[in-house]
């Protein structure tokens, strides 16, 4: 038999990797190495060569996306299909299938169910209420975070220490133990479970885990620099015993620590299992020279390393783009004509990612991509206008423009919770569908018929005058005055800080982009009413169906989700500090090195080009910035990057005079150069030049604490010293 076609297009190292016999083998590479294609070729060598049954493997992905496309690969390798003998799969849905099959051994009804985080926090609202828990003082997404937080660590509420007088402590001890009583007597999972149950059910049933033992010859796991504590105690406890165990994975790509990933692993790894081999791949196939180069400058700043360097034989190729913007608006402008060219050329929308580190800046991407009729999927996330925090912001604009809105009403009507309780919500439905009315006008009448209890019908008034009173506040406000309004005012930004960690401040990030998208929101009938068109833009921008998953389209993710994924042309924008790295990890080194990692996999995704952009002015948020360029960028040689403008005719003060548009426009406001002028944030300085035209008029202002600046001219805001 002739295998030879599984070894052929492999370097050495690759090699020596794919047909290792260790008992251990713990792949330690850089990104673009081959890790991935080397777990592929190892498992159809295990399975042609060596005679294993793809039944008795099992290989851990990244995320569902990886898995398919392992499963398609090795196929390919193989010439025949694995036909689901395989366990291919993430450690949440392989540890859903082992559940599924020892249901009654892991202590689960056999039609258990998966808790997804909106049912969790559901679940814990409940929970609260029961327990009389004031949610103002105990946020449920504050509980959510305690529980999940102590299951990726492996610790159910027994193993917590007795919290003598910690009144926080004892409280979330009472609201876990319930949490669990809850859940059991329900059938019902949450995500944590699933991997804390999954490591149980082994654990606790020595003959199932003794059936896995034995039908598993093999296991392998992709990105191994992420597992979490119970992850990797799963793994321990299946291989422990000397069952042959592939990993592979590199530490400068480890970018999960924030949600309990343990780099830590990596290490340990050749501890715990027995004579294991490493084995170091150097040459990089996916990246030009210049990107190699870049990616390697910038990591090597970071302390913490296992140390390792990269190299290419291939080509230097293109220099890598850097552009500076004057605002979000000229970058996702730059992305799209950028887009333009090369589609011209001979790429497809598919080879084209553009990476970002926030959920919030898609939004001008997108509005970007859909006037340019582009189409586009967001990867792994939701677009702007279909985010839950998004929809109930716009559900009370909604109410305020029209109180007949049902469908907005029933989202907020209890959203934050205000004692709105789910029969309240039947009786109004009731009501409105015998008398033939809206939510709203029903919600008057039985206030005023007194058919409800008095304590529903003062939660129920309470929400009709917030409603009232947000619109008769709004009235006289410009749209971003009124969004911003709004988000406050009924309680959205409070609602979402009680949520701890990244999501609840990303959810108040995009809030804050709301605010931004009013401000910059121009009605294509400027006599309309400006909410409403506001409004119908949104249900449109919604309504704008994602490209399917096989329609040619442009692939906008956070660099989180890029992990693993490879594009031809990668567009990192955002390259600003304070947004990237987080203004949240500024003060914390290692988070800063968790930053510049993800910066090493954003660069390292990258095939042929690289364009990188700043804005010098960023409204997101709902607020004005002014970063400058990212650490991280700086730390790239200068040689390999190369700096452009579009409008690269910067105004000497000589043309002043010759019709330039921006100092038309300055002039207008009764600038001129050398003026002296105040701004709110930098302080005093004088004007030195002018430059582009329209929205992107900008001036140049040297402050005397903060140097030399270049503003916006429309949003300068200066004032005349
Ligand atoms: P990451 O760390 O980003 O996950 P990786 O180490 O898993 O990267 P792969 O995705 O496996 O790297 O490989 C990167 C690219 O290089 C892929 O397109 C792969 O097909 C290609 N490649 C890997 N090894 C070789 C080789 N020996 N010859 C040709 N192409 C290769
Ligand atoms: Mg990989």
């Amino acid at each position: 038999m002739d295998v030879s076609y599984i070894l052929d297009q492999l370097n050495d190292a690759q090699r020596d990797a794919v047909t290792a016999d260790s008992p251990g083998t713990l792949v330690l590479a850089g990104a673009g190495s081959g890790k991935t294609r080397v777990l592929v070729h190892r498992i159809a060598w295990k399975i042609k060569v060596e005679g294993l049954s793809p039944y008795s493997i099992m290989a851990v992905t990244f995320t569902n996306k990886a898995a398919r496309e392992m499963r398609g690969r090795i196929e390919e390798l193989l010439g025949s299909s694995l036909q689901g003998g395989m366990w291919v799969g993430t450690f949440h849905g392989l540890a859903h299938r082992l559940l599924k099959a020892h249901a009654r051994e892991a202590g689960l009804p056999e039609n258990f169910q998966i808790l997804d985080s909106d049912d969790q926090l559901r679940l814990m609202k409940r929970i609260h209420r029961e327990l009389q828990l004031d949610d103002s003082r105990w946020p449920p997404r504050q509980s959510c975070y305690f529980i999940n937080g102590h299951k990726d660590e492996g610790r159910r509420s027994a193993h917590i220490d007795d919290p003598g007088g910690d009144l926080y402590l004892q409280t979330m001890l009472k609201v876990y133990r319930r949490y669990e009583e809850i859940c059991q007597q329900q059938g019902v999972i949450d995500f944590a479970e699933l991997l804390l149950r999954a490591l149980e059910l082994w654990r606790d049933n020595p003959a199932v885990l003794a059936h896995y033992q034995q039908r598993f010859k093999h296991v392998l796991v992709d990105e191994f620099q992420d597992t979490n504590a119970v992850q990797y105690a799963w793994l321990r406890i299946l291989a422990g015993n000397g069952m042959p165990i592939t990993a592979v994975g590199d530490d400068d790509q480890s970018i999960y620590g924030w949600r309990g990933a343990r780099i830590e692993n990596i290490q340990q790894f050749s501890k715990d299992f027995a004579d294991t081999r490493i084995i170091r791949l150097e040459q990089n196939y996916r990246s030009t020279g210049t990107i190699l180069s870049a990616a390697n400058a910038v990591i090597k700043n970071n302390s913490q390393r296992l140390g390792k360097e990269l190299w290419t034989s291939g080509e230097d190729g293109e220099p890598i783009t850097l552009f500076a913007a004057f605002n979000e608006q000229d970058e996702a402008r730059f992305v799209t004509d950028r887009i333009d060219e090369l589609l011209r050329q001979d790429y497809r929308r598919a080879d084209i990612g553009i990476l970002y580190r926030s959920n919030a800046q898609s939004r001008v991407l997108e509005e970007a991509l859909i006037r340019s009729g582009q189409p586009y999927r967001i990867y792994g996330g939701q677009r702007f206008y279909d985010r839950l925090e998004i929809k109930n912001a716009l559900a009370y604009l909604r109410l305020i423009a029209l109180r007949d809105d049902d469908t907005a009403m029933e989202r907020v009507i209890n959203t934050p919770t205000r004692g709105i309780g789910n029969r309240t919500v039947e009786m109004l439905r009731e009501y409105a569908r015998d008398h033939q009315l809206s939510l709203w006008q029903s919600a008057m009448a039985m206030i005023q018929n007194g058919a409800l209890t008095a304590r529903a019908g003062n939660a129920l008034r309470g929400f009709l005058s917030l409603v009232e009173d947000l619109a008769e506040q709004c009235s006289d406000q410009s749209l971003d005055e009124q969004v911003d309004l709004v988000i406050d005012k009924a309680g959205l930004i409070a609602f979402h800080q009680k949520e701890k960690g990244e999501k609840g401040q990303a959810r108040i990030e995009n809030l804050q982009e709301l605010v931004s998208a009013a401000r910059s929101f121009t009605p294509e009938d400027p006599d309309a009413d400006l909410l409403r068109e506001f409004l119908d833009q949104a249900a449109l921008d919604a309504g704008e169906q994602q490209a399917d998953e096989h329609e040619d389209s442009i692939q906008l993710m956070t660099l989180h989700s890029a992990k693993g994924l490879e594009f031809p042309i990668v567009f990192m924008v955002g390259v600003e500090e304070n947004l990237f790295p987080h203004k949240m990890s500024m003060d914390d080194p290692a988070r800063l090195e968790e930053e510049r990692r993800l910066a090493y996999v954003g660069i390292t995704r990258a095939e042929q080009q690289l364009f990188l952009s700043y804005a010098e002015s960023r409204r997101l948020h709902g607020q004005e910035n002014f970063n400058s360029l990212s650490r991280f960028i700086r730390e790239i040689p200068n040689d390999l990057i190369n700096e452009v403008r579009i409008n690269n005719t910067v105004t000497r003060p000589s043309s002043f005079a010759s019709g330039n548009i921006a100092a038309q426009a300055a002039a207008d406001c009764g600038i001129a150069l050398g003026q002296r002028v105040l701004h709110s944030f930098f302080g005093a300085g004088t004007v030195l030049s002018f430059e582009g035209q329209g929205a992107s008029a900008r001036v140049q202002v040297n402050f005397e604490d903060e140097g030399s600046k270049w503003l916006v001219l429309q949003y300068a805001n200066l004032e005349l010293l």
